[in-house]
């Protein structure tokens, strides 16, 4: 409840990195999976899988609001996010 909704996304799991510490959040929008690390300096590493590929890249921003808006711009402007979302992943 602390989280607030977004139309096309949502918390799977918060949790401390197990490494440093750093909280961790798992996004869901669009059908990809973002997991968001929170570095201190606000240096964020976003990892995002879609299931049939992955990839890793870094965010600047000052608050973890801005971090979430940033990584699910990033999903939303993928294409075929549709595709990603259901139906068979054979193809
Ligand atoms: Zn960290």
């Amino acid at each position: 409840m602390a989280v607030a909704a977004f139309e096309d996304a949502w918390l799977e799991a918060a949790y401390p990195d197990e490494e440093c510490g750093c909280p961790v959040e798992e996004w869901v929008c669009c059908g990809v999976s973002l997991q968001i690390h929170y570095e201190p300096d606000g240096s964020m590493e976003v990892f995002a899988d879609t299931g049939d590929w992955d990839h890793t890249f870094a965010l600047k921003a000052s608050t973890m609001e801005a971090a979430r808006s940033e990584a699910f711009a990033w999903a939303r402007g993928l294409p075929c996010s549709d595709d990603i979302t259901g139906g068979p992943a054979n193809g």
